[in-house]
C-alpha cells in the first residue's frame, strides 16, 4: 500500500479498530483462550502512515491532517478519484516540510496532480467542489480509533 500513494510510508504501521461492527476489515484479531469468555474480537485494520503525521485527534475535534481516514478507506469523492471503496485514497499526499507535517488531499490543494488531464480553467471549480464534498474544515468525521502498533 505504501508504494501506491505518495508519502506513505512502511515504517509506521497503525492499527485501526472501528467502534461500529458493520464494516469489513483486513484483519481480525484471533481470539485467545480465556476464562470467563471474551466478547468477540474487534475487526483491526493496520494502515502505514509517514512517521512524522500527527496523531489523530478525537472526532469532532479540528482536523490535524493526520491521514488516518484517507489511509484506511476513501471518501466518497476518493472513491471516484481512486475507483475502489477500500484502501488508501490515491488523492492522499504527505507534506513534510514546514513545522507541521501534515497529509492533505490533492483534489483541494492541486487536483491536477490525480487527474493531469484536467484543464487549467475547472481546477477552481473542482477545488471548490471537493472543499464542499468532503466538508473541509467541518472537523474530524473520522469515529476509527488509532494506536500506533511495532
Ligand atoms: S478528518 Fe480526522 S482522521 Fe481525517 S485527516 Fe482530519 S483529523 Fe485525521
Ligand atoms: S478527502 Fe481527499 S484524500 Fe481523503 S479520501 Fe477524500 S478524496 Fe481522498
Amino acid at each position: 500500500m505504501g508504494e501506491s500513494v505518495a508519502g506513505l510510508s512502511d515504517d509506521a504501521p497503525l492499527r485501526i479498530r472501528r467502534p461500529s461492527p458493520f464494516d469489513f476489515a483486513d484483519k481480525v484479531t484471533p481470539a485467545a483462550p480465556h476464562w470467563p469468555p471474551m466478547p468477540p474480537p474487534q475487526p483491526v485494520t493496520v494502515i502505514h502512515l509517514h512517521p512524522a503525521a500527527p496523531p489523530k485527534p478525537a472526532w469532532g475535534q479540528p482536523c490535524n491532517g493526520c491521514g488516518v481516514c484517507c489511509a484506511w478507506q476513501p471518501c466518497p469523492l476518493g472513491v471516484l478519484v481512486s475507483r475502489r471503496r477500500h484502501g488508501a485514497c490515491d488523492a492522499l499526499r504527505w507534506h513534510g516540510d514546514g513545522p507541521s507535517p501534515h497529509y492533505r488531499c490533492a483534489m483541494v490543494a492541486a487536483p491536477q496532480q490525480v487527474w493531469p488531464w484536467l484543464p487549467r480553467g475547472l481546477r477552481p471549480a473542482v477545488q471548490a467542489l471537493a472543499r464542499r464534498w468532503i466538508a473541509a474544515g467541518a472537523g474530524c468525521d473520522c469515529d476509527a480509533e488509532a494506536s500506533a502498533t511495532d
